[in-house]
This record gives C-alpha cells, sequence and structure tokens, in this order.
C-alpha cells in the first residue's frame, strides 16, 4: 500500500513539474496572434519614432488646416516639469464656421507612450477627415500630447508616476480613497531592488499569478490592479494626490473651448487593451439611456463594449468623465478608442501586459541588473503601446479612418 501511495505521489510531481514547465515556456514565449492583414503604405506615413516628430506633423498639418477655414488656431499649453522645459501640449481649434452648435474633441497621450499611435490617428484625421465634418455648426479641438513627459520619454505615466487617467476629479476626495485590494497585492505589483529577468520571480512570473487569479478570481483581480490607487507614489496605477500639472493646463482650454457649444463630443485615444488590431470601443460605464442611445446610432454597426463582458474593470478619475465634470450644463457624449496590442482579453496576454508594466516601473524607480535587461524591458512596454508591426499600424489606421469618418457624419444629427 504504501508502495502506491509513494508512486501516485511521483506521478502527481511529475504532473505538477509537467504542467508548470509547459506553462513556463508558453508565457516565455509568449506571443499574441499577428495581423494577417497586408499593409498600406499610405497608413504608414502617420507614423513616426519620437515625441518631437509626431509633435512636428501634428503642428505643420494644423497649419494647412488654418490656411483652409475661419478663425483656426494653433498653440501650445506649457507643462511645468522640473526635467525638461520642452514639454507642450499642442493644440488646433477648429471653431464652427457659423453657428456654434457641436464641439468634437479628439485627445490623445492621457498615457503618454500611447501617444505615437494616438498621434498618427490625429494626423490621419487632420489629413484626410476634418473637410468631413460639418464644420458650419460643428467645432473640432484636437488635443495633443495631454502627458508630453510620458510621450517623449516612453512612460504611461507623468513625470510624477502618476497615470492621468486616475488623477482626473475635480473632487479632491479622489485622492484620499483607499483601493484595499491593491494594498493586498502590492508586494506582487511592485517588487523591490533591480530589475533581473532571469530572476524566479521574472521567469515564473505566471505561476505567481495564476496562483493569484485562483485565489481571487480574474475579476477581482483585475479590478483590484487597474482601477488605481492613491496610496503608493511608486506604485502601479498611482492616481496622484492633486491634479497632475497636464490636467490643470488642460482644464481652461476646455472650458474656453466648449464655452459656446451646446454638445460636446469626447474621442479619447488609447493603446494597450485589447484583441490585437482590433479597435476596442470601450467608454466609461454611462447609465443615461440618451446618451448610451446617442452614442450607439453614431457607432452603429460596430460593437460597444459597455462593461458588461467578463473582462470589465472600472477605473476612478478617467479623463473622459473629467471632461464632463467640468462641463457642467453641457450635453456630453464621452467614448474611449483603445487599439488592442497584446491580447489582454486573454488570461497570458493579460498576465504579460501586466508583467510588463511591473518590470519598467520597477526599472525607472529601482534600476536594471543589466544594460540587456534594460533594454529588453524598454523594448517590450513600447512594442505593448506601440506595435512595430506594418500590419498592426495599417490596420489601426484603417480602422480609425472607417469608424471616424462614421462618427463625424452621425455625430451631425446628435441633438440634446
Ligand atoms: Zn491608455
Amino acid at each position: 500500500m504504501k508502495k502506491v501511495f509513494k508512486i501516485v505521489f511521483i506521478l502527481l510531481v511529475l504532473a505538477v513539474l509537467c504542467v508548470v514547465g509547459i506553462t513556463t515556456y508558453q508565457y516565455n514565449t509568449y506571443a499574441p496572434n499577428p495581423v494577417t492583414q497586408e499593409a498600406v503604405s499610405n497608413n504608414l506615413v502617420y507614423f513616426q519614432t519620437s515625441y518631437e516628430e509626431c509633435r512636428n506633423n501634428f503642428i505643420l498639418l494644423a497649419e494647412k488646416i488654418k490656411k483652409k477655414f475661419k478663425n483656426v488656431r494653433i498653440s501650445k499649453l506649457k507643462v511645468e516639469s522640473k526635467k525638461d522645459p520642452d514639454l507642450t501640449i499642442d493644440y488646433c481649434y477648429v471653431p464652427a464656421q457659423k453657428k456654434f452648435k457641436r464641439l468634437l474633441i479628439l485627445s490623445s497621450a492621457v498615457h503618454g507612450i500611447e501617444g505615437y499611435v494616438g498621434s498618427a490617428v490625429q494626423q490621419m484625421f487632420m489629413k484626410e477627415l476634418i473637410g468631413k465634418v460639418n464644420l458650419a455648426d460643428t467645432g473640432v479641438l484636437l488635443i495633443h500630447g495631454i502627458n508630453p513627459y510620458g510621450f517623449k520619454y516612453n512612460r504611461r505615466v507623468s513625470e510624477n508616476n502618476v497615470d492621468l487617467n486616475r488623477n482626473c476629479s475635480k473632487d479632491n476626495r479622489l485622492y484620499k480613497s483607499v483601493n484595499a485590494g491593491y494594498s493586498n497585492l502590492y508586494g506582487m505589483l511592485n517588487p523591490e531592488g533591480k530589475v533581473n529577468l532571469r530572476s524566479v520571480g521574472n521567469v515564473f512570473f505566471q505561476i505567481n499569478a495564476i496562483q493569484k487569479i485562483i485565489q481571487h478570481s480574474m475579476k477581482t483581480l483585475r479590478q483590484a490592479i487597474l482601477q488605481g490607487q492613491y496610496q503608493y507614489q511608486e506604485g502601479l496605477y498611482f492616481g496622484g494626490n492633486a491634479l497632475e500639472p497636464s490636467i490643470k493646463a488642460v482644464t481652461p482650454l476646455l472650458k474656453e473651448i466648449a464655452k459656446n457649444y451646446e454638445i460636446v463630443f469626447n474621442i479619447d485615444l488609447h493603446t494597450g487593451y485589447g484583441a490585437r488590431g482590433t479597435l476596442h470601443l470601450f467608454p466609461m460605464p454611462i447609465e443615461d439611456k440618451k446618451i448610451k442611445k446617442d452614442l450607439e446610432n453614431i457607432f452603429s454597426g460596430n460593437h460597444i463594449d459597455w462593461g458588461d463582458g467578463d473582462d470589465f474593470y472600472t477605473v476612478t478619475g478617467d479623463f473622459t468623465s473629467y471632461i464632463g465634470q467640468v462641463l457642467p450644463g453641457k450635453y456630453y457624449l464621452p467614448m474611449v478608442f483603445e487599439f488592442g496590442t497584446l491580447d489582454s482579453q486573454t488570461t497570458m496576454g493579460s498576465i504579460k501586459s501586466l508583467h510588463n508594466m511591473i518590470v519598467e516601473n520597477q526599472g525607472f524607480h529601482h534600476g536594471y541588473k543589466t544594460k540587456k535587461d534594460e533594454l529588453k524591458s524598454k523594448t517590450d512596454v513600447l512594442e505593448m503601446y506601440y506595435p512595430s508591426s506594418d500590419n498592426w499600424r495599417s490596420k489601426a489606421i484603417e480602422d480609425a479612418r472607417r469608424i471616424l469618418s462614421q462618427a463625424v457624419t452621425k455625430f451631425e444629427s446628435i441633438e440634446r
């Protein structure tokens, strides 16, 4: 009998080792589903390799628009910084040409590093779609690089390690709020010491993560991690202690421009969430039935992720909701575009995404053990928010063109 137990025990150990081995191999060789649709060269002209280049191209296109329409304003807001004197949020405002009724705000790089794709979409919009907007009664405000520090230095967060999409609120109580679930995961999310990609914790990261998923459920974990937290300044998803300089800078602009319009429609551009090569329409939860219906109409034929799926989570202090807060009395339609990169809707994809973020944040605060580790971590993060694949980029522009072109036409018929 003893012998039987021994054999069963050995078999169990072998089975566990096998599972660990397979998942570790799968995890460390993970790649999302490639975009197979061939790239079109016309779509690739909108992508550049630095914040400055993106900004310059944005301004060049704005100058062209200025020649075509009346009273176009091109300007910039300087973002206060201790590290860099050349951080600006640039904008181009095309006012309604006859009657002020509707305003479209197309904004990019609330998450700095996501600005490459955001800028590309804005550039495409300026070159190809501005003429499709009914400018007689509709104004357009393009805001470029809301987090210029993160954009320039390839970080998602601001200079103060703040996630701007967790930082926005008119109510200071936000910064006192406590995300209890996050504290329980603090150690896993914020390892200390220099990054060593060959450490046990990193090579077997997925084992730790899967164990946490079994313990807490994916939904609970996703919510605890992604919601935002206001206690740990160096931690992931830190939402700040007060409004960040970027948000402070952009608020008066939003108020001033929106003042004369009845209806305001914001599309905030993001990357990194969802299925690779898919443009997800991913607004914050909306209760108001008319707003939901109007957004369904504007984007009809496209799926809107209203937050009823399993991979849904809510965040506090997001930028699109904030625009509504600072524009009381306006009829306000918020929308977020998310260009998926790493298949984060899958378990492996979401673990990989999280791991990339953890390592990058740890490396920023504590450094890297080797140059190779630093390069690998930075490349992975850039790839996650700005894929180098031409097919991916081309598809992103094609989807944005199709959906935005429909949206601006349908927006014309929206009444409050
Ligand atoms: Zn984002």
